[in-house]
């Protein structure tokens, strides 16, 4: 065999996956047919944090207006931005392609697709691995409407020639709702059509709550419950017809639809991996898909699509197969943050999971951060904790403020060590902050559950 361990894709799963393995010992060699980085790196997290960064700077000239400054804001230079960005990414790919080559890892940048079980033609190059690991990552999905070319995707974002003057984004998952909050603070006019009656089905419904009030509070023009139902070109811009009949002139369409596990024509189904009806690769606990010596991490197998997990599975696996460490990743407490503005900090259950488990006791703090009391801006926090009545153990934190990613990163360590009630109680706060009202909820807000539990 050419190499003990070959990885596709040079996402930060695949990366990491790679370096711990030839730490290890093992002859190793990565494929990457797009970007080193992957999708966080290049078209996803760190680029869009910068955005998202670009729009607070507008918003804080603002605010300091409240605190005795005169600052006169100019307009803002998108081409500016997008160059300074690009500079920062170019300077992210090389870093990633010196750590594997650091690591003494062979690398490809060409697509790799399945010969055989221990097969790959990579480039029209033939390479044999003792093991494979697919780590490719998703794409961005459209939906099946009519015209749905004519929209841009997540991908298009971060290279837009110019910063749309007013924009249509379909969707509200964590995408849609983030690149509605960055578009707005830039200056455009941002609509968020999207198909439930409040934005990022799945979460806590306070923090969708919450976030709806945000978005409205910020500008963001809400069409819930709303469905697209095709686009047509009008000279350079765009017609989306939505929501049954309704119509709405735009410079750009957005679709924020999903993402697909990137499984196509790799030659899967020639080698006995199988793969469920959204394309993602089916694993077992110890990464394994339905061939012995396949292994798949990341968003490959679409179950918790966020990169800090796809990097903890790429090394736990090399880990396990060559460091003779064999250990698995949780898939419960995972954090995640939405970089909505303000953003979401999450970890644990929401009140609905755990309520329908058994009785929990729900406590809500709602409020105007210091800041704003002076700068005026119309911007709240809002923090909850969900607790299990009979253990008293914390199961869910939730924050939907500035700052909150930040803060919610803190409270995981606690949620993942099982800490109670209790445990936040005889924590001092410090003061003066947000944060401390996490250690400071004393009046429980209500409880649910019960019904459920007395069944
Ligand atoms: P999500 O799965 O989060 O959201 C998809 C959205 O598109 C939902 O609002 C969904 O509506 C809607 N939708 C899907 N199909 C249709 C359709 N045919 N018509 C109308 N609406 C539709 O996907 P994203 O693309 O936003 O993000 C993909 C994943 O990437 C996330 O789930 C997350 O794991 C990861 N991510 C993480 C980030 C972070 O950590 N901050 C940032 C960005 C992405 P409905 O709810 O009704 O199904």
């Amino acid at each position: 065999m050419d190499f003990d361990l070959f990885v596709i894709g040079g996402g930060s799963g695949g990366v990491r996956c790679a370096r711990i393995a030839s730490g290890h010992g093992a002859r190793v060699g990565v494929a990457e047919e797009r970007f080193w980085g992957g999708t966080c790196v290049n078209v996803g997290c760190v680029p869009k944090k910068l955005l998202v960064q670009a729009g607070e700077y507008g918003a804080w000239a603002d605010d300091a207006a409240g605190f005795g400054w005169s600052i006169k804001k100019g307009p803002h230079d998108w081409g500016k931005l997008i160059a300074a960005k690009d500079k920062e990414i170019n300077r992210l790919n090389g870093i990633y392609r010196r750590l594997l080559d650091g690591a003494g890892c062979k690398i490809f940048d060409a697509r790799a697709t399945f010969i055989d079980a221990h097969t790959l033609d990579v480039g029209g190059q033939r390479i044999t691995a003792e093991k494979i690991v697919i780590a490719t990552g998703g794409h961005p999905e459209r939906p099946n409407i009519p015209g749905a070319d004519l929209a841009i995707i997540s991908d298009d974002t971060f290279y837009l020639p110019v910063m749309p003057k007013k924009i249509a984004i379909v969707g509200s998952g964590f995408i849609a709702v983030e690149f509605a909050g960055i578009f707005q603070a830039l200056g455009a006019e941002v609509h968020l059509i999207y198909r439930q009656p409040l934005p990022l089905r799945g979460f806590d419904q306070d923090l969708r709550e919450g976030l709806a009030e945000a978005l409205a509070a910020q500008g963001v023009i809400l069409h819930p419950s709303c469905s697209p139902e095709k686009i047509e070109a009008a000279g350079a811009g765009r017609v989306l017809t939505y929501g049954g009949g309704q119509t709405l002139d735009v410079d750009t369409v957005f679709l924020a639809t999903g993402r697909r596990p990137m499984t196509e024509k790799m030659g899967l189904e020639k080698v006995g991996v199988a793969v469920d009806k959204n394309g993602a690769v089916i694993i077992d606990a110890k990464l394994q898909t339905s061939q012995a010596d396949i292994y798949a991490i990341g968003d490959v197998t679409n179950r918790i699509n966020l990169t800090p997990f796809a990097i903890a599975e790429g090394h736990a696996l090399a880990d396990s197969l060559f460091g003779k460490n064999p250990r698995s990743v949780s898939l419960e407490n995972v954090a995640a943050a939405v970089f909505s503005t303000p953003p979401i900090g999450t970890v644990g259950l929401t009140e609905e999971e755990a309520a329908a488990k058994g009785p929990v006791d729900v406590y809500v703090a709602k409020f105007t951060p210091m800041r704003h009391t002076l700068s005026g801006r119309a911007r709240k926090t809002m923090m909850k904790l969900v607790v299990d009545q009979a253990t008293q153990k914390v199961l869910g934190a939730h924050m939907l403020g500035e700052d909150a990613p930040e803060l919610v990163q803190g409270l995981a360590i606690a949620l993942v060590m099982g800490a109670t009630k209790g445990d936040f109680d005889r924590t001092i706060g410090i003061h003066p902050t947000a944060a401390e009202e996490f250690v400071t909820m004393r009046t429980r807000t209500r409880v649910a559950g019960v019904a459920k539990a007395a069944e």
